[in-house]
C-alpha cells in the first residue's frame, strides 16, 4: 500500500472513530485495524466482560438474549424495541444490539480511551459521555445493527417511542418520542445535549 493510501485509510479510521460519539465499539475496531497505536483492544486491559454489558467487537446480541447488556435495559425501552422488532420482522428487517446497558466502569473505560485518542477531557467529552451522563449506563440507550435496522427505526421507530438522538450516531436510539410518535429534533453530536 502506498503511503498516501495508508494515510487516507488512517484518516478514514479517525473519522469513523470521531463519529462514534456514544463509544460504539465499531469505531474502536476501525482504529485498531488501521494500526492506531494508542488504542488498546477493548477488554484487554480493563478485563471487561458480559457483566459490564461488554459485547466483543464484531459481535451482537438479540433482544431476547439473557445477557446484562439486554436484561439491564430499562424495561420500557426493551418492550418498545421488542414491539418495533416484531413489526420490522414483517419487512424482513432484524434488529440486533451491538451495545445496550453498560456498567459505569465500561463507560469510564471508553471515556478514558477517548481522552487518550483526542488528547484532552474536553475534546473527548464531545464524542464519548462520562459514566454519570451516559444513557447507556442508565439502560436507556441502545446501539442497533444492521444498517437496515437503523433505517427502519429512523422511519418508523417514533411509532414505538424510539428516536435517533444524535445526527452523527445513526445507530443510537433512545425512548424520546412524544405521545404522537414524533421524535425531537436531532442534536448535532453527543456534546450538544
Ligand atoms: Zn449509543
Amino acid at each position: 500500500m502506498h503511503l498516501r493510501s495508508l494515510l487516507a485509510a488512517a484518516a478514514a479510521a479517525s473519522v469513523l472513530l470521531a463519529l462514534s460519539g456514544c463509544g460504539l465499539v465499531g469505531g474502536v475496531a476501525a482504529a485498531q485495524s488501521a494500526g492506531t497505536p494508542d488504542r488498546l483492544p477493548v477488554g484487554a486491559s480493563a478485563e471487561l466482560g458480559p457483566d459490564d454489558g461488554f459485547i466483543p467487537v464484531g459481535e451482537s446480541v438479540a433482544l431476547t438474549d439473557d445477557v446484562p447488556a439486554v436484561t439491564q435495559l430499562d424495561s420500557r425501552l426493551r418492550d418498545a424495541l421488542q414491539r418495533a422488532a416484531e413489526a420490522a420482522a414483517a419487512s424482513d428487517v432484524r434488529f440486533t444490539l451491538v451495545d445496550g446497558w453498560r456498567s459505569a466502569r465500561y463507560q469510564q473505560y471508553l471515556f478514558d480511551q477517548a481522552v487518550a485518542q483526542y488528547g484532552s477531557v474536553d475534546e473527548a467529552a464531545r464524542w464519548v459521555k462520562q459514566p454519570d451522563q451516559s444513557k447507556h449506563v442508565l439502560g436507556e440507550a441502545v446501539d442497533i445493527a444492521t444498517a437496515d435496522a437503523m433505517d427502519w427505526l429512523n422511519r418508523f421507530g417514533g411509532e414505538f417511542g424510539l428516536c435517533q438522538i444524535y445526527a452523527n450516531e445513526a445507530w443510537h436510539f433512545e425512548l424520546a418520542a412524544d405521545d404522537t410518535g414524533t421524535c425531537p429534533p436531532q442534536l448535532t453530536d453527543g456534546s450538544a445535549g
